[in-house]
């Protein structure tokens, strides 16, 4: 490659402050170092965790930063002892990291890779290392990746290689929330056939959590939103009961008992907001039932009764669905090659990169499920 040992000038969003509009800048990308891989991002899609850092959050100490951390894109050069990966390999930037070596790595119970959180602080959301500046003024890179970017460089453990004949303006999906949601039933939850469960927002995640309900063969899927619109899509990925608070004047979760004799047996919470959090604790039967929390948030706690708990309830929460980062995704991508996972079903508008403020505004809004940025050709 006539780039690779070279700075690249490419076009990325850079967000210089919270609560502002992203600015596409010519931006500098420096060339990997050892154990890094530069990639070319073909396609990236907008979750609402980039919304959540831009204009949720209130930690400055996490700009100027690229966001974007859904994407899909093809190695340019590798840095030194890099083995694993070639020039033109397709590629999806994974945020947690997976190292291979650490105590966590090597249990079978968990994805919390040791690695992951040192790179990228929680309360920061940022890696401590970026190869990214703008201006000579150093770029965090969101969650490690920093996908609404031209270029961009990430550690060789946060990296998956995917099957070449993947289409990456489809499986960049599988970089953050469809694999977060889907896993948070499967792998989280461990949703069993003939139950009965619940997921609160229908977001892509949210959907994705109806997705994988319905493949684990849950019977009945309750689908729960205050955006009425999302109900047509919920039932695509297999929801069989539609519920919007709004429409009622008693709490959400004796809604839900009322509906199940006592209380579903799985709830998925996929809005990040605590008071949902405790809605979907609440609507879980005691004795035996599930919650998982799936939104994220830093801002506040939530409330909960010991006595929910003790009468049975188990409490989880799950980061990209469980999933170990490198080895997840080659799976829910061939999963979805098989036709066993739906991908195109999540994505309602198309852009390029420089419209990156739009798609922004469609999550904020509301109005999209997923959006999908075309960066570069393949
Ligand atoms: P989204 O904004 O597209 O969807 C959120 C949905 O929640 C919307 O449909 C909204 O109408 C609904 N909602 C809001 N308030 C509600 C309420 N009170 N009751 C019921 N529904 C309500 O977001 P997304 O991209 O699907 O992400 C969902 C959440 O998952 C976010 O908090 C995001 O940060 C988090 N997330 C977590 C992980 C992880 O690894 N744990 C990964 C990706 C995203
Ligand atoms: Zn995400």
């Amino acid at each position: 490659m006539a780039t690779a040992g070279k700075v690249i000038v490419c076009k990325a969003a850079v967000a210089w402050e919270p609560k502002k509009p992203v600015k596409i800048e010519e931006i500098e990308v420096a060339p990997p170092q050892a154990d890094e891989v530069r990639i070319k991002i073909v396609a990236t899609a907008v979750c609402h965790t980039d919304l959540y850092h831009l204009l949720e959050s209130t930690n400055k100490d996490g700009f100027p930063t690229v966001l974007g951390h859904e994407a899909a894109g093809i190695v340019e050069s590798v840095g030194e002892g890099v083995t694993e990966f070639q020039p033109g390999d397709k590629v999806i930037p994974v945020f947690i990291s997976q190292c291979g070596e650490c105590r966590f790595c090597k249990s079978p119970k968990t994805n919390q890779c040791e690695t992951a959180w040192t790179r990228i602080p929680l309360d920061l959301m940022v890696s401590v290392q970026s190869r990214l500046s703008c201006n000579g003024k150093r770029l965090h890179q969101f969650l490690g990746t920093s996908t609404f970017s031209e270029y961009t460089v990430v550690h060789q453990t946060a990296l998956a290689k995917i099957d070449p004949t993947a289409p990456l303006d489809k499986v960049c999906l599988i970089g953050c929330g469809i694999s977060t949601g889907y896993g948070a039933a499967v792998n989280t939850a461990k949703v069993e056939p003939g139950s009965t469960c619940a997921v609160f927002g229908l977001g892509a995640v949210g959907l994705a959590a109806v997705m994988g309900c319905k493949n684990a063969g849950a019977e009945r899927i309750i689908a729960v939103d205050i955006n009425a619109d999302k109900f047509e899509k919920a039932k695509v990925f297999g929801a069989t009961d539609f519920v919007n608070p709004k429409d009622h004047n008693k709490p959400i979760n004796q809604v839900l008992a009322d509906m199940t004799n006592g209380g579903v047996d799985y709830s998925i919470e996929c809005t990040g907001k605590v008071e949902v959090m405790r809605s979907a604790l609440e609507s879980c039967v005691g004795s035996w039932g599930v919650s998982v929390i799936v939104g994220w948030t830093d801002l506040y706690d939530v409330a909960f009764r010991s006595s929910q708990l003790v009468t049975g309830r188990t409490w989880k929460g799950s980061v990209f669905g469980g999933f170990k980062g490198k080895h997840g995704v080659p799976g829910m991508v061939k999963a979805y090659l098989d036709k066993k996972l739906k991908l195109d079903e999540f994505i309602t508008h198309k852009m390029t990169l420089d419209q990156v403020n739009d798609a922004i505004d469609l999550m904020k809004q509301c109005k999209c499920i997923r959006t999908v940025l075309t960066v570069c050709q393949e």
